[in-house]
């Protein structure tokens, strides 16, 4: 089957029970069984829902990995992953991933004993020469959040295999329509599906879809015994909002490729992150592990310009945390989505305070240009 074909029937698509087209919401806590100590398909919620299923099969095909997990929320699927580990062991985690990942990180399991180094995962050499005797993973983003930068999936996967470490990828801005993480190489792929697999800036989730049965029946085993798990309800919003990608993404990209010419040709923009720009000098991998450039970019305005003025001029385009929705989305990192990070860290790391995030949505071009075009006008001090 091809990739979208399987948004609309892989996984579960139909009710086993009823033939009803959709999946419907199993909104129930307990199961009854049939026997004394049997062997029931659904026991618990927490355990196994079939509404949460469906959403869950429908991912681990669309990432062609061997089991799929729903979460209550990105960070949720985040800490799951996460809990494979134990005190004393070491990760290396890219030096460019979601705010809310560093704050994990640093405030919950350093104080729970894991150990890390933060480095650019584009450069092999750091990567290797920040492997110890206790690392167990590689874990990263790409392209990252807020600067695009690319990270060689393939190249990370093999380090990883050689060294015994896992690697585990964070996939919430490319999606499984532009990116498969686990075809090349990588170990574990995750996602915030608040993002683009929603789509409409009305659910929080996440999702996780591993390489090998054992990891599987790792990631489940902690899924119940944490219990962070996707409800009945925003499951089947998921799946209903995963069926759509493939339309909205070629939608989003057409646009941020039309706002990218736009901003790239504008007097007012100093410096544009954007995977499809060919002059970056990520691109020879963007060209080889993405069939895509998705809808995400961030650019800073020329010195003098003022960012407040700018931002609060947009009319069609909304000032918002959160991305990869149908409407149009712009943020100041250094102030919303990156603000927990030390700013001398943020600053290292390249995320100024003229810094802009923008999401691009599936509106008509011309009126997200128009709304850009009168912003500028009004940047000026
Ligand atoms: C939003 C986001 C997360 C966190 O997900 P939530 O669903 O908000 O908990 C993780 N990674 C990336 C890249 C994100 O954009």
């Amino acid at each position: 089957m091809k990739f979208n074909t399987k948004l609309i029937h892989a996984g579960i698509s139909q009710d086993k029970a009823t033939g009803a087209v959709n999946v419907p919401i199993y909104q129930t806590s307990t199961y009854a069984q049939t026997e004394l100590g049997g062997q029931p398909e659904y026991e618990y919620s927490r355990t196994g829902n079939p509404t949460r299923q469906a959403v869950e099969d429908l991912i681990r095909d669309l990432e062609n990995g061997v089991a799929g997990f729903a979460f209550a929320s990105g960070s949720a699927a985040i800490h799951n992953v996460f809990s494979l580990f134990s005190a004393g062991d070491h990760i290396i985690v890219g030096n460019d991933v979601y705010g809310g990942t560093f704050r994990l990180i640093n405030t919950v399991l350093k104080r729970q004993g894991l150990e890390f180094t933060v480095v650019d995962t584009r450069d092999l050499d750091e990567v290797k020469n920040a492997i110890k005797n206790n690392t167990k993973a590689v874990y990263l983003e790409t392209p990252t959040n807020p600067l695009m930068r690319i990270t060689d999936i393939a190249a990370i996967a093999e380090v990883g295999h050689e060294n015994d470490l896992l690697t585990i990828v964070d996939n919430t801005f490319a999606t499984p329509y532009i990116q498969q993480p686990l075809n090349l190489g990588a170990d574990i792929v995750l996602h915030s599906a608040s993002k683009y697999l929603g789509g409409h800036s009305d659910l929080v989730a996440g999702l996780v879809v591993v390489k090998d049965k054992d990891l599987g029946e790792k990631i489940g085993y902690l899924q119940n015994a944490i219990g962070g798990i996707l409800g009945p309800q925003d499951s089947w919003l998921l799946q209903r909002g995963i069926k759509t990608l493939a339309v909205r993404m070629q939608a989003h990209e057409k646009n941020a490729q039309k706002i990218f010419e736009f901003l790239n040709n504008n007097q007012s923009i100093a410096k544009i992150y954007y995977p499809g720009d060919r002059e970056a000098e990520d691109f020879k991998v963007v060209q080889k592990q993405m069939n895509g450039f998705g809808g995400m970019l961030s650019f800073e305005l020329k010195k003098g310009l003022s960012v407040k003025k700018f931002i609060e001029a947009l009319k069609v385009i909304t000032l918002a945390e959160s991305l990869g929705s149908v409407e149009s989305l712009v943020e100041v990192p250094a102030i919303m989505t990156h603000g927990s990070i030390p700013e001398k860290i943020r600053l290292k790391n390249g995320i100024s305070n003229e810094l802009i995030r923008l999401s691009v949505g599936i509106e008509q071009s011309e009126d997200l240009i128009e709304d850009l075009k009168q912003a500028l006008d009004k940047a000026q001090n």
